[in-house]
């Protein structure tokens, strides 16, 4: 073994892992403007249905709405599967009207189906149309 490389592996013993034990280790930082969760603030969106067009993972399915709202004729939004998604923001760029909200969360992994739909429906106002 050259002496080099003997110093490579010693450095390596003493040096700390570049790695964290997640789950255990939760300080997580991301880069700022990483791809986390997104969803379609329902106040924006019109229904249009091009981000569901153009998802490449067919991860958006357009969905009725709960109420009418004025600006959205159709009556549907768009809900992402994340388990399907594989954040590309694709949808977050074509959309012609910036309907989607955009999150650096990441921590997603469930036992039940993880989507989109409650958080946009959270962005309906209470009984009325918008
Ligand atoms: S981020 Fe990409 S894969 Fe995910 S829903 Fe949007 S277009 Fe589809
Ligand atoms: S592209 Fe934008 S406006 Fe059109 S359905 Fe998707 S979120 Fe709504």
């Amino acid at each position: 073994m050259s002496l080099s490389l003997l110093g490579e592996v010693l450095r390596n013993i003493v040096r700390r892992p570049s790695t964290l034990k997640y789950p255990r280790v939760r300080e997580l930082t991301v880069a700022p403007g990483s791809r986390g969760r997104h969803y379609a603030d329902l106040a924006k969106c019109t229904g249009c249905t091009l981000c569901a067009i153009d998802c490449p993972a067919n991860a958006i399915v357009m969905e009725k709405l709960p109420q009418p709202l004025k600006h959205n004729p159709r009556g549907v939004f768009p809900v992402v599967d994340y388990g399907k998604c594989v954040f590309c923001y694709q949808c977050v760029f074509v959309c012609p009207v910036k309907a989607y909200v955009s999150t650096e969360v990441f921590e997603m992994a469930d036992y039940s189906t993880s989507s989109s739909r409650d958080f946009s429906l959270g962005t309906l106002e209470p009984g009325g149309s918008q």
